[in-house]
């Protein structure tokens, strides 16, 4: 019998995971605590602390309407009534569509190449290959071998190198090591997750296959955010037919967990949390998840698109040079753009969006999401790859008007940093709470400080990354409260 909620948790990693649905899927159908705790055994607080943790568990049955979208792109467009009201969710990754809601349906996604021969969007320009040529990989060591050729650096944007994590997990000791595929897109402005997920879910599963032939794995599990349902049901329909076509290893089981709404399970400790069931509380590291993961074994957490590449990385034994962008907000084409690492701002709009939107002129760019960069006009010829351009993060590009103030995007990346903080941490949790209040330079560079160097995750340590280009490029009139609310016609 444990004493604390704490030591509960602690042995509950130990034990492995439970049969049957995890917490969260029994809680998406919103029980009573006493209902859900006689199904899932887990103490009254444990199960309290998950629901009020996620996003999409709030609530009453009633308030399952369909939420309106507060990401980047949806901030800033017109199109919400103002009266309207009701929660919020942070980006359904259709920024292409802005205004968007949260509601199950499939929302196909325009998708342009930038590049003679795609690698990320292969399939969707080409013919995809029968499922055996797919899902075929050479043996571990020829695996590893290429993805290192490859230069295969994790698309998430921590742009880690892929070997390196792939040959950590294998060298871990452990009978049973796990792959997740990080289907946790939560930059507002980010849906080339979505679009892989849903429209080449077999190129994701055969890179997740080739990763659990690397490291020796015997779980493979797919984490879709909460946001995506239609991509959960896509994944779980082509699960059973690789199953069907007998293409799928033997001794390797795959399965699908579906997210319940909270931006930081994008970190990799968070999502393992969350997949056991818990609060996704990002942990400190080390231990990294390729030595203790998921319920304490070796765990490869890779990012989908990261994933996408590695069959045809595999086939050609090329390198990798492109990237999956996705565009929106006031551009004439928004969409999903595969193009060169280290593209110009200015090309990937003006080749790959159709340029700028008729009666917009470009003010901003917000690349990488809320802790990503803040571009200006001056520099329309940023490179955009992990080295020209650090937060360059999952590669979302939300373009703004003129018409929108600095000052209107800080109080909305403020305002997004003070919900999706996790609260483990103190300088996050108050840090992230004090933002909007700060109104001298020298107040924000010492709370800034406090978050990059003080936060334990990188949300926290992230934070300060567009606040500092704003104060940059638009100077000490960000800080200004009057001019907050000025931010209509993106
Ligand atoms: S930095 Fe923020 S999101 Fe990360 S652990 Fe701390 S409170 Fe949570």
């Amino acid at each position: 019998m444990s004493r604390t909620l704490l030591e509960w948790a602690r042995r509950r990693r130990q034990e492995g995971p439970p049969d049957g649905e995890s917490l969260v899927a029994q809680l998406a159908g919103r029980p009573s605590p006493a209902q859900a705790r006689r199904h899932s055994g887990f103490p009254l607080p444990a199960i309290e602390g998950v629901q009020s943790f996620y996003d999409l568990l709030h609530g009453t049955p009633a308030d399952a309407a369909p939420r309106r979208c507060a990401g980047t792109a949806c901030r800033f467009a017109e199109g919400f009534a103002a009266h309207e009201r009701g929660p919020d969710v942070h980006c359904v990754g259709r920024c292409y569509q802005a205004p968007a809601r949260l509601e199950r349906g499939v929302f196909p996604i325009p998708r342009t190449a930038l590049v003679a021969q795609p690698v990320v969007f292969r399939h969707l320009f080409g013919k995809r290959p029968p499922l055996a040529e797919l899902y075929a990989t050479p043996d571990g060591d020829r695996i590893l071998d290429l993805v290192e050729a490859a230069a295969l650096r994790g698309r998430g944007g921590a742009a880690f190198p892929t070997a390196a994590k792939w040959r950590s997990a294998r060298a871990a000791p452990g009978d049973r090591k796990v792959v997740i595929a990080n289907g946790d897109e939560g930059d507002p402005g980010s849906f080339v997750d979505r679009l892989l997920l849903e429209e080449d879910p077999h190129a994701v599963l055969a890179g997740m296959q080739a990763c659990a032939r690397a490291v020796g794995a015997t779980d493979a599990i797919v984490y879709v955010r909460g946001e995506y349902p239609h991509a959960a049901d896509v994944v779980r329909a082509a699960i059973a037919e690789a199953g069907r076509a007998g293409v799928l290893a033997p001794g390797l089981t795959f399965a699908v967990h579906e997210g319940a709404g909270s931006y930081v399970c994008g970190e990799e400790t968070a999502l393992i949390a969350a997949i056991e069931g818990l609060r996704a509380e990002p942990r400190p590291k080390p231990p990294y998840p390729t030595e203790h993961g998921l319920f304490g074994r070796p765990t490869v957490v890779q990012n989908v698109e990261t994933l996408a590449n590695v069959p045809e990385l595999l086939r050609t034994g090329a390198r990798s040079t492109t990237k999956a962008f996705s565009v929106s907000g006031a551009v004439a084409a928004p969409g999903a753009v595969e193009a060169e690492l280290g593209i110009p701002l200015r090309r990937l709009i003006d080749d790959g969006a159709g340029g700028m939107r008729a009666g917009s002129e470009f003010g901003m760019a917000l690349v990488g999401g809320p802790m990503g960069r803040v571009l200006f006009p001056h520099q329309l010829d940023q490179a955009l790859s992990y080295t020209d351009l650090p937060g360059l993060g999952h590669g979302g590009v939300v373009v703004l008007d003129r018409r929108v103030s600095p000052c209107a995007l800080a109080e909305h990346l403020f305002a997004f940093a003070r919900h999706e903080s996790c609260g483990t941490c103190t300088p996050c949790r108050v840090g992230t709470g004090l933002l909007d209040g700060i109104r001298t330079r020298a107040a924000m560079e010492r709370l800034l400080s406090t978050l990059e160097t003080g936060s334990l995750c990188g949300f926290g340590q992230g934070v300060p990354r567009p606040v500092r280009d704003l104060l940059a490029h638009a100077g000490d009139a960000v800080l200004a409260a009057d001019g907050r609310d000025a931010g209509g016609g993106a």
